[in-house]
């Protein structure tokens, strides 16, 4: 190790500094020369003198510009660490554990005094005096330490990747920062960001009555050439590769940095990389690239674990989980991806499989190795070509979220003797951390969401297009040391058209029920007045506390001090660990009874989905007879009799599931999918969301998912019926009751009523839909999954959908908010039972305000 050569061996300080407080920091020659090369240290008077005379700053600045590495080391020296820690935030793990660990080396400082904590791994001690963390851990600090009284500042970086989480600290922290000024202990804030969209933190009055000082960090930036394609290939992992291979073919030295959406994507295209330009290392000294196969195989199992990118804490508690999982049942794990389907159970009535076999369609030429190679289309004429022949190694590593820190760190080692560095990515690369030596970006546009569904709440990851924000974002990230050029895997058309301006932010992507119970499960007790930056509707969020109350999720306080926000239940902080709408987390949590998961899984996925089934004849706006539709009656022998008729329309999906799964296994779901009116890329949705969610729960709920059953036969009438009542336990709010008709004198309004149901909180009567399986039967009280309301020429008309029948007096148990106790009788006599010490008596009791009677139930 060289000595450490001081710089300066009597350090002056800045002039903003004042003498006394001033901390020398004794860094290497190298480190300092580097340091002298990004743009914010030109800035680093102003920034600091703006610091020290605001209580909140925002700054922002070009990513690269040295914001996350050198603000904390700008505050050191000032003294900010001499008494209390400086703070600094991150939403993504791999920057909290890159950024400490690169300031400890320019610092010249130990770990345990420049650490990280992130939610299970952190190296801080009591020596820490600057502490990189997630946005989540400051978050569950609050909950301890309100005024956050260890830290003199709080950077929040990358506040415009606008994670839930920082953005919820953003609100705290306006609301903080003047707290703690009263109390005579000042706190800093800075607010930093890529430039970006600003606004929603500068302008926004609500959150900082005076608009807070910006700071704008001129980055140095090369330009970059961007060339679109002319097509957008579906399968943008394949033509990352080509266009890959054809950069280190052809073009002159320097940097690759390809864009892809996920872990998996992530470690199949590095594989196929190394694999076509193997290295060998020289020496024993180096680790050999391409020649890693147990560490390969030790991602590749992290892949199937969690296909997750973001790295929320969750995550991370998973990843345990199934380290630990991993060591005791490895082979039951495997199995458990899915419950396995008992095919012959799931032969549907009239089905006859061996009659007709058939093959499934040839499948297309891929046309992608047709094309002729072109160099244009690299756009570089004019530049010098390597020869094709003198194949220089290449040496390809991966990146992402969830690859352990060491391995995360080799993109800033010294790239091999001749070698060209090639980085694959996720979005990590995109902004928080910036790569050295790339000249050439392939982006393939894309990257992976979790979306939630407005009407379901459930969440699914999918891969969307980014944002034009993104994209160039990824694009400059080719003009960091000269001239780069950017290939974008996706036309000039899409761009424009299918990419929006920027991101929105995830706070007003989630459904409010959700977040209102994750950060009510934080202990942020008014969410209505919470200062968001951008935030999501108030009438919503009202209405969000309301259905909390009703599934159980948060305590009802009808009663004494109504200023005091709910609180949350136990049941709630089983429900908020569920990646579902509270609704379907009810549903989950309480299906660890009677072998019952696999079902409401089951149920769950279908339900998320939406229009599994096809309804040709029946437009869903037209109210016509039931033979309309000619599946119609197919689908009634799906739920034929007993509680599977009453399970009624869910029962069908769960069919309709059991049996695609057998067509599918026999080679046949597009054919069974058209004769059976199911859409095929709906089936195979429902089938990625059960696995996603089977994984999900196995991992969470720790206790009780090695129990299930691996095998998924059709439910026992006696579960069908346990899955009614899991069904109105989650939908209490969606309960109906069909329009008494005997009332009725007229005898047209009476044909015009036939289908009519009363909803417990809507004025006008909603008609059970023709496709409904349960039309025929139409029971007096159902639950419903969906309503919505038609145009019907000057008339609006409601309907509703996804019917399930129900018992009233399991009102009073499931849903005993809604209900309305009248009176409690004496006969018959009250009970006592013995395993849970109740009393149960009967009770006189009406639902919802709609004042329905209810049967003589038991409470
Ligand atoms: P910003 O936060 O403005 O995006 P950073 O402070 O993250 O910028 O990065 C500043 C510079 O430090 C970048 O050029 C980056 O490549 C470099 N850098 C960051 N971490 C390391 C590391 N571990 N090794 C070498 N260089 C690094
Ligand atoms: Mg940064």
């Amino acid at each position: 190790k060289p000595p450490i050569k001081k710089l300066k061996p009597e350090p002056k300080p800045p002039a903003y500094i004042h003498q006394t407080v001033y901390v020398p920091v004794h860094r290497t020659t190298e480190v300092q020369n580097a340091r002298l090369r990004l743009p914010i240290l030109a800035e680093e008077q102003q920034v600091m003198e703006t610091i020290n005379e605001n209580p909140i700053v925002i700054v922002a600045g070009e990513t690269g510009s040295g914001k996350t590495t050198q603000l904390p080391q700008f505050l050191y020296e000032a003294g900010y660490a001499q008494h209390k820690m400086i703070g600094v935030t991150e939403p993504r793990r791999v920057a909290a554990i890159a950024m400490s660990k690169r300031v400890a080396h320019e610092m010249n400082l130990p770990e345990n005094e420049v650490s990280y904590l992130i939610r299970f791994e952190g190296n801080v001690t009591p020596a820490t005096r600057i502490k990189f963390m997630t946005d989540g851990v400051l978050l569950k600090e609050i909950e301890t330490d309100f005024l956050l009284s260890k830290y003199s500042v709080i950077i929040l970086d990358e506040a415009h990747e606008r994670s839930v989480y920082t953005d919820i600290l953003v609100g705290l922290l306006s609301r903080i920062v003047p707290l703690r000024h009263k109390r005579g202990q000042p706190l800093k804030l800075i607010i930093m960001s890529a430039t970006l969209r600003v606004s929603d933190f500068t302008e926004n009055t609500r959150l900082f009555k005076i608009p807070p000082p910006l700071l704008k960090v001129e980055a140095r930036q090369f330009p970059v050439t961007i060339h679109f394609q002319k097509r957008t290939p579906d399968d943008y992992v394949a033509e990352a590769y080509r266009k890959t291979l054809k950069i280190h073919n052809k073009l002159p030295e320097g940097g690759i940095l390809i864009f892809v959406t996920g872990q998996q994507e992530v470690n199949q295209l590095v594989r196929k990389l190394r694999r076509t330009f193997p290295y060998h290392a020289p020496t024993k000294d180096v680790p050999k690239n391409g020649k890693e196969s147990e560490e390969e195989k030790e991602d590749t199992i992290d892949d199937t674990a969690s296909t997750v990118e973001d790295p929320k804490e969750l995550e991370f508690d998973m990843k345990r989980v199934i380290r630990n999982i991993r060591k005791s049942k490895k082979k039951f794990l495997a199995q458990m991806a899915l419950p396995k389907i008992n095919l012959d159970d799931y032969k549907l009535p009239g089905d006859d499989t061996e009659a007709d076999m058939h093959e499934q369609p040839d499948e297309y030429d891929e046309q992608e190795g047709l094309e002729e190679d072109n160099d244009d289309e690299l756009g570089l004429e004019g530049e010098s070509e390597m020869g094709s022949g003198q194949r220089q190694p290449l040496w390809v590593l991966p990146l992402y979220s969830l690859l352990s820190s060491e391995k995360q760190n080799r993109i800033f080692l010294p790239v091999p003797d001749g070698c060209r560095l090639c980085v694959v990515s996720t979005n990590v690369a995109e902004t928080s951390l910036t790569i050295p030596h790339i000249k050439y970006v392939v982006d393939c546009g894309r990257q992976k969401t979790r979306l939630y569904d407005k009407l379901t709440g459930v969440s699914a990851f999918v891969v969307t297009y980014t944002s034009k924000a993104s994209a160039d974002q990824r694009a400059g990230r080719a003009g960091r040391i000269s001239a780069g050029h950017c290939y974008r895997l996706y036309s000039s058309a899409v761009y424009n058209d299918c990419f929006e301006d920027f991101s929105q932010p995830d706070i007003q992507k989630k459904p409010v029920e959700d977040l209102m119970l994750q950060m009510r499960c934080m202990g942020i007790d008014r969410v209505v007045h919470f200062p968001f930056p951008s935030p999501p509707d108030q009438v919503q969020l009202q209405a969000a506390e309301r259905r909390l109350i009703v599934l159980g999720a948060l305590e009802d306080v009808k009663t004494e001090k109504t200023d005091l926000p709910p609180a949350v239940t136990r049941l709630g902080h089983v429900i908020s660990r569920f990646p579902v709408a509270p609704r379907f987390g009810k549903m989950l949590a309480l299906s660890h009874q009677q072998d019952l998961l696999p079902y409401t899984v089951c149920l769950v996925a279908a339900l998320s989905v939406q229009e599994v089934l096809i309804e040709t004849g029946v437009q869903r706006n037209e109210d016509v007879a039931p033979g309309a539709n000619r599946f119609h009656r197919k689908r009634q022998s799906w739920a034929a009799s007993g509680n599977y008729q009453l399970l009624g329309d869910p029962m069908v999906l769960l069919r309709a599931v059991g049996a695609a799964e057998y067509a599918g296994s026999q080679g046949r779901l597009p054919e069974f999918c058209a004769t059976n009116g199911l859409r095929q890329k709906a089936m195979s949705e429902v089938r990625k969301l059960r696995v996603q969610l089977t994984n999900e729960i196995n991992l969470n709920v720790s206790d009780v998912e090695l129990g299930v059953d691996p095998e998924l036969k059709p439910p026992t009438d006696a579960q069908a019926r346990f899955l009614r009542q899991i069904l109105l336990a989650g939908m209490g709010d969606r309960v109906a009751r069909k329009v008494p008709l005997a009332d009725i004198a007229d005898k047209e309004e009476r044909r015009r009523l036939k289908y009519a149901y009363n909803c417990a909180d809507m004025e006008e009567p909603a008609f059970l839909h023709v496709s409904s399986v349960l039309r025929q039967k139409a029971p007096e009280w159902v639950i419903y999954q969906e309503a919505y309301e038609l145009q019907n020429g000057d008339s609006t008309k409601m309907f509703i959908r996804g019917i399930t029948a129900i018992e009233p007096e399991w009102l009073l148990l499931y849903v005993p908010l809604l209900c309305n106790i009248r009176e409690v009788r004496e006969d018959p006599a009250p009970r006592f039972d013995k395993t849970s010490g109740k009393i149960f008596c009967h009770v006189d009791a009406t639902f919802g305000k709609s004042g329905w009677e209810l049967p003589l139930g038991e409470v």
